[in-house]
């Protein structure tokens, strides 16, 4: 990346089947960039999309000279993405946004302004309202930022999106931060800098669907609290300890009923009862650790975060 290349804005764009929304947004974005008199690039990632979306950032490209894209091998998730995207900018200011024009482009002249001229190093947005999603979606939502922000050092604001405008240094920590199991939101809390909250009003994606169900942010939330928090882990020993106490009373209260009543033959359903709950608790327990240990495999091995199929870039990482 040589210095003439450098740009002083540049957005990451991970875009997975986008091909609805691709034109509005490019044409949003551009206005709002165009106005703002500085230079940019658009780093728009296809992250493996069997739409057209890759033919329409072919196009994109051709016409204008800001469009850069990467195309991945087959789908590897936004997280992917958007590390792909901070390996391969230039910029001085770099910023990720969602394809579906759910990250306002009308916030950045505010963000760019607060973080050259008010000494932030990073401007981040969050939703003050979740309008228009579904109740169950913001109400688990809402409780994974509480439990997250309980038992995790990485602060998370709820409604946080990953919509910030950040410094070089911090893209160049992020970027080093390599761990395979990513969750950027906890990333960018973890790392500090000073950060500035712009509140912002929810928006409804202008095309296409969601590409997250209802299972697959689940698993990301687990995700989150698993790699910022080794609490859970900690359950395992509070239960057993818990557990050796009650069967010390329970001992002392056999052994003394034993002693002045005599043994009748009873207490069947009790026992059932005591051995089905502790083999319950103990394969809660492993699971946990089970969780631990497949996180840990995965970052053992080293596997590249994304493969890079095609792109337009001159020096880019091809895996990474
Ligand atoms: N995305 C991606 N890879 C995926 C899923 C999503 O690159 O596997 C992109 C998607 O194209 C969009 C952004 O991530 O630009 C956010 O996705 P979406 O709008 O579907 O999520 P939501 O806003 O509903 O949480
Ligand atoms: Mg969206």
């Amino acid at each position: 990346m040589g210095e003439q290349n450098t740009k002083e804005i540049s957005l990451i764009i991970p875009c997975y089947n986008e091909q609805e929304s691709l034109p509005a947004f490019f044409k949003e974005v551009t206005a709002v960039l165009e106005k703002m008199s500085c230079t940019y690039e658009l780093l728009f990632i296809d992250d493996g999309s069997s739409d057209r979306t890759l033919s329409i950032l072919r196009e994109m490209a051709a016409k204008d000279k800001h469009v850069r894209y990467l195309s991945f091998s087959r789908n590897f998730g936004k997280e992917g993405a958007m590390y792909a995207g901070f390996c391969n900018v230039s910029g001085r200011y770099v910023a990720v946004m969602d394809a579906d024009l759910q990250d306002p482009p009308e916030l950045l002249p505010e963000m760019y302004h607060l973080i050259r001229d008010e000494g932030y190093d990073s401007v981040a947005t969050r939703r003050v309202t979740r309008k228009g999603e579904p109740i169950i979606k913001s109400f688990f939502a809402r409780q994974f930022y509480h439990i997250i922000n309980k038992i995790s050092d990485a602060n998370i604001v709820d409604g946080a999106r990953d919509f910030r405008l950040m410094k070089r240094e911090m893209v160049d920590v992020i970027v080093v931060m390599s761990e395979y199991n990513r969750f950027s939101k906890g990333i960018f809390g973890w790392i500090g800098f000073k950060t500035y909250w712009l509140p912002f009003e929810n928006r409804e994606r202008i095309a296409g669907e969601t590409k997250w169900s209802f299972w697959k942010l689940f698993k990301y939330a687990v995700e989150g609290i698993i790699n910022f928090s080794h609490v859970p882990l900690s359950i395992a020993s509070w239960f057993g300890m818990f557990m050796t106490m009650v069967s010390f009373i329970a001992i002392i209260f056999v052994v003394v009923r034993k002693l002045l009543f005599g043994d009748p033959v009873a207490g069947w359903a009790s026992m059932v009862c005591i051995i089905t709950l502790i083999g319950g608790v103990q394969l809660f327990c492993m699971g946990i650790m089970g969780q631990y240990i497949s996180k840990t495999y995965t970052e053992v091995k080293k596997r590249p975060h994304y493969i890079v199929a095609e792109s337009n870039l001159e020096h880019d990482e091809k895996v990474r």
